[in-house]
């Protein structure tokens, strides 16, 4: 009886023919085909009646077969791999609907080129597979996208075919982009040209080298899973599972890629759009959530740019920042959370600091050289942090997609790419420009920068939140990236800002202080470092704390402070160019020094080794007797010590037990007409016999070495009483700083983001939001 085969010839030669569709053909009196697939079963065809036409006469070369097995012959239609995968089995059945009488018709599998192709790189088809055509000649591009899209984010496998042609050349770089906003760059891809036939070629690369490889439309491409692998000889693996009791790839129950689930990676870097976003108080804030569910979390900060440091229970120095998110984790801060800080001595110079220790002051170019060093060490840290902890939270600095600054970065994607972790993208709603900011930091990232991008925090938001929805949607929709949540401004806390950009925030803190308050001013030296010294200050009611830049405002000031300074002896400089200078030394009130405004505050101070710029000597104010010799060794400690009856002097009922930290490395002398401030009795832990600081011989004007004095509240107390008394304002009891502001840090973020999201995000197994209080 007359019959139309449509035979699946599979990818090649006749070799790959399944026996079903050998017997088919040999049976058939006349065999219908494009020309180059007859060629290829030549051997077969000996004595036949050949049918052939070209590539894109399928639907005539269809309905000819149909009409030669309606007329009651035998006929083969060959069609290449499986005739119903792109092929002509499904024209065939469509065109014989339209026939009256249509002929009888047999559907012959073949091996498609998918799975000879599966077969040369070695399993990747072990899992769940979508097979996708990129030929948009008969599909919509917008339905081949929505397909890809999908497919991506579900981790399917993903055989592409028909990748590319001479005349459809960027489809395959659209799938790449897709894919590689739901995948790892790393992501194993195979390409096979010309699978099972002659000039076959075979490549096992990456997601983000893919495109370095020949794609024809001979090819074949095959984009691993999240579980995908390379193994040892090269070949592609996506494991069914058996091994490890889960299936393939996905961990849990969740069907997104792993890379924006559980990672895995032990980490999750927090970056920014740009610098003062909120990504130390954010991270801090995510310490502390993850640190009181139990899990072991650490914060680390490659590279810091920041003047305002903070020092180690060892001696060691790193950035205030980092501190304060161990604190957040409660745990000691330790030099590997932030290996490399940079402290800006000079206009294009920097103090490096190594794993807690000063290696040298830099240029840029010098700095760069040394990159490579830094990053050694960065490396070493982190790997020593994650030894230590399960979780560590990565902190980016300024902008993610600096991209003049790129091949140099040590600090952002390069550290996230290094610790294999998605990041969190932190925006500044208060800034303005939100929307753009987020928009184009991922526009500039490269698309496997971008594929790290799990999510975007809007930070500092202040208003009616309904307001921000279709910009959020649209963000999302024109991003593919989830906005994991919009934190509003919080200002029932204050924790220590990293930079001096922060400077003109602090200043907010005095809002809505009455008029008669006591006054605190505090000289804004161009290197002003550990301006959080001053933040306990702000924190009482009836202080307002001002930054002081100008003579005509010190108008007023109660407290003169002379903050730490990264280059004192410019610094001494400025004081004479901005006229400061003499209205320092006329000043009536109580003046105090700390650290760099303690040597300010005295007579020569000398750097012979040029440790902090190039001047070598210099005469401070000569408020205080004493005189200072930069050494060569910086002194970093965190210290305990008791206040001298000097000391107590000037702040009358004080606690004499204070305690601080010291950074520094001036030595200095007191002359006769001075006594000194403290003596300390523990550093990093030790014990000592070692006088601090100088008071001036009517208590007016004091200096010393401890950052933190401030945070002393008794001492605080006392010497803000004093300060009242001498106004005629009330006296005011001993104020405790707030009990613990990163627990409503904490708090604050936990109302506002998708928390369940980034505790996936974290791999921590599941979110429990903390009971009401
Ligand atoms: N019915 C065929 C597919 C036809 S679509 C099948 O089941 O295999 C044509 C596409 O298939 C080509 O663009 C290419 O992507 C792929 N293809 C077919 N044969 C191939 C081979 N031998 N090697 C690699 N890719 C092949």
């Amino acid at each position: 009886m007359a019959v139309l085969f449509v035979v699946g010839t599979g990818p090649g030669t006749p070799a790959q023919l399944t026996f079903e569709a050998r017997s088919a053909i040999e049976s058939a009196e006349v065999v219908v085909g494009y020309g180059p697939y007859l060629e290829q079963m030549a051997p077969l065809l000996e004595g036949k009646e050949l049918v052939s036409t070209g590539m894109t006469h399928e639907v005539e070369r269809c309905r000819e077969a149909l009409r030669l097995a309606a007329a009651g012959r035998t006929v083969a239609l060959l069609s290449g791999g499986d005739a119903g995968i792109y092929g002509m089995a499904g024209l065939v059945l469509e065109l014989a609907e339209e026939l009256v009488e249509p002929p009888e018709i047999e559907v012959i599998a073949g091996v498609s080129a998918v799975q000879a192709a599966a077969a040369r790189l070695g399993a990747p088809l072990m899992h769940d597979f979508a097979v996708i055509s990129l030929s948009d000649l008969l599909t919509p591009w917008s339905t081949i996208e929505r397909r890809l899209v999908a497919a991506a984010s579900a981790d399917f496998v993903v055989a592409l075919y028909n990748p590319r042609s001479r005349g459809r050349q960027e489809q395959i770089v659209q799938a790449q982009r897709i894919l590689l906003a739901a995948r790892l760059a790393t992501t194993p891809v195979g390409i096979v040209r010309n699978a099972g036939r002659p000039g076959e070629e075979r490549l096992v690369t990456t997601l983000a080298e893919m495109l370095d490889a020949e794609i024809d439309m001979s090819t074949l491409v095959i984009i691993g899973n999240s579980a995908t692998f390379v193994d040892r000889d090269g070949r592609m693996v996506t494991p069914r599972g058996y091994g490890r009791g889960n299936g393939g790839g996905v961990q849990g129950s969740s069907d997104l890629p792993r890379q924006v689930t559980a990672c895995g990676s032990g980490a999750l870097m927090v970056g920014g759009t740009g610098s003062d976003v909120g990504k130390s108080v954010l991270t801090a804030g995510l310490c502390r959530i993850l640190a009181r569910r139990g899990v072991s979390v650490a914060p680390f900060k490659s590279q810091n740019m920041a003047l305002n440091s903070a020092v180690t229970p060892e001696g060691g120095e790193i950035g205030r920042a980092q501190a304060l998110q161990a604190e957040a984790c409660r745990i000691p801060p330790h030099v590997d959370m932030n290996p490399v800080l940079l402290k800006p001595t000079g206009e294009r110079r920097s103090q490096v600091i190594v794993q807690g220790k000063v290696v040298g002051t830099m240029d840029v170019a010098s700095y760069n050289a040394y990159k490579p060093e830094a990053f050694c060490r960065v490396r070493e840290s982190f790997d020593r942090l994650r030894s230590r902890f399960d979780m560590l939270l990565i902190e980016g600095a300024g902008s993610i997609a600096e991209i003049n600054l790129k091949a140099h970065d040590i600090a952002n994607l390069k550290v996230a790419e290094m610790a294999g972790c998605p990041v969190l993208l932190v925006a500044d709603i208060d800034r303005g420009g939100v929307f753009a900011q987020i928009v184009g930091t991922l526009e500039l990232l490269e698309p496997q920068e971008r594929a790290r991008i799990a999510g975007v925090i809007i930070n500092k938001f202040r208003g009616d939140p309904s307001l921000l929805a279709p910009g959020i949607d649209f963000v999302q929709g024109r991003t593919g990236v989830p906005v994991l949540g919009v934190v509003p401004w919080f200002d029932g806390f204050r924790l220590p800002a990293e930079d001096s950009v922060a400077l003109t925030q602090l200043a907010k803190g005095n809002r809505g202080k009455a008029e008669g308050a006591v006054v605190v001013g505090v000289i804004q030296l161009p290197r002003i470092s550990n301006f959080t010294d001053f933040d306990p200050l702000l924190d009482e009611e009836d202080v307002i704390l001002r930054y002081i830049q100008q003579p005509e405002e010190l108008a007023g000031v109660d407290l003169l402070i002379i903050p730490g300074s990264k280059a004192t002896l410019s610094d001494r400089e400025f004081l004479r160019t901005s006229g400061l200078d003499q209205v320092l030394i006329d000043f009536p009130g109580v003046i105090a020094g700390i650290c760099g405004g303690y040597q300010l505050l005295g007579g020569r101070i000398c750097d012979p080794l040029c440790m902090e710029s190039e001047l070598t000597e210099t005469t401070g104010l000569g408020l205080l007797d004493v005189a200072t010799v930069m050494g060569e060794e910086k002194t970093t400690h965190q210290v305990t010590a008791r206040l001298l009856t000097a000391g107590a002097v000037l702040a009358p009922g004080s606690s004499q037990e204070i305690s601080g930290y010291e950074i520094h490395l001036g030595e200095t002398t007191l002359g006769p007409t001075v006594t000194p401030f403290a003596r300390l009795q523990t550093r990093s832990g030790g014990d000592v016999e070692h006088e601090d600081g100088a008071v001036s011989p009517d208590g007016r004007v004091f200096g010393t070495y401890l950052h933190g004095i401030f945070h002393n509240d008794s001492f605080r107390t006392a010497l803000l009483n004093r300060l009242r008394r001498t106004k005629g304002l009330p006296e005011r009891p001993t104020t405790h700083r707030p009990v613990d502001p990163l627990d409503q840090l904490a708090d604050h973020l936990e109302r506002h983001l998708d928390m369940e999201r980034i505790f996936e995000l974290c791999g921590v197994k599941t979110y429990h939001p903390p009971a009401p209080s």
